[in-house]
């Protein structure tokens, strides 16, 4: 193979729960992670040797402190491949958005690269080679929906988002992950996440009782902060949402629709505020 193109997911939280604190600074986590219809795509091809990346976002880097970059990297190294690679990067999912975007860009590369030099590699091996790289790395190759345990690197597969339709929008704010963790105080959490009952929900496939259990702990501080997260979530649900939630340490904010009309009734409303706003359903990994 000399070529190859992937698409790299975006991923929304159903659920967000914050543990503890390690010694080491890191952060014991439970979430429920979910992939949606929103890709950048990836375009991998052999050249003589080096890393050449590119990409249509304007803002982002191409040396090594992006993350696909950094993945390439990684895998050329360990592998001891003779040659490099070139890689485009078509950037459509919102950047810091809470979205994992870098994250599947960085999968997307490990899956590549594996194919275009016939590594061999199993999924849980790649898993492996990601979670240096970045904490949802693993999941974004593992796909679909997962549970996430540990800082998010030990997962299990679980039945995903089957149903509905989900409205995302990203209002024009960064809020950096560091930033979030900073103002959470562990103390200060009110809402915390039924996992388990989210978990079950989801086996049952249940669109209103998942949409129910719908909980982020960042929600509250990052609310406070900055009252147009909050605002979107409000219109999601005056809009016909049966749940609404911040993805990861946000700003976006998804709402989940039982109806497409309802639904697309909600995009073309939002849309006219955010402009980064989007109709998806959820990913299974066959789109
Ligand atoms: P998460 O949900 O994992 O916290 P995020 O969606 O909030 O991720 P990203 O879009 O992955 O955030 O980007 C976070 C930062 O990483 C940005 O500030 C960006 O400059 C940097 N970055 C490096 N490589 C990439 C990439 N390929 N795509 C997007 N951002 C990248």
């Amino acid at each position: 193979m000399y070529e190859i193109k992937l698409k790299a997911p975006a991923k929304i939280n159903l659920s967000l729960d914050v543990l503890n604190k390690r010694d080491d600074g890191y952060h014991n986590v439970e979430m429920v992670m979910q992939q949606i219809t929103i890709y950048d795509e990836i375009f991998l091809k052999k050249i003589e040797r080096g890393i050449v990346l590119t990409t249509n976002c304007s803002f982002l880097p191409t040396d090594v402190s992006n993350i696909a970059y950094k993945a390439a990297d990684y895998m050329l190294n360990k592998y001891g491949i003779n040659g490099g690679v070139y890689i485009d990067i078509k950037k459509n999912i919102p950047v810091a958005a809470g979205l994992a975007g870098g994250s599947s860009d960085a999968a997307g590369v490990i899956k590549g690269i594996n194919s275009l030099f016939d590594l061999n590699l199993s999924i849980e091996e790649m898993m492996e080679l990601g979670t240096p790289i970045g904490a949802d790395v693993p999941f974004c190759i593992l796909g679909d929906g997962a549970f996430a345990e540990g800082i998010g690197e030990k997962l299990t597969r679980i039945r995903g988002l089957r149903r509905g339709w989900i409205v995302l929008s990203k209002p024009n704010i960064c809020i950096s992950t560091a930033e979030a963790y900073a103002n959470l105080d562990l103390r200060d959490i009110k809402d915390i996440p039924n996992t388990k009952a989210l978990l079950n929900a989801l086996e049952r496939d249940n669109l209103y009782d998942i949409a129910n259990n719908l909980c982020n702990v960042f929600e509250r501080g990052i609310f406070r902060r900055y009252p147009i997260v909050k605002s979107i979530k409000e219109k999601m649900l005056e809009y016909g949402a049966i749940g609404s939630l911040m993805s990861g340490s946000g700003p976006s904010v998804y709402g989940i629709f039982k109806d497409y009309s309802k639904a697309k009734s909600a995009y073309e409303k939002l849309k006219l505020i955010y402009n980064q706003t989007f109709l998806v359903r959820s990913y299974n990994g066959r789109q």
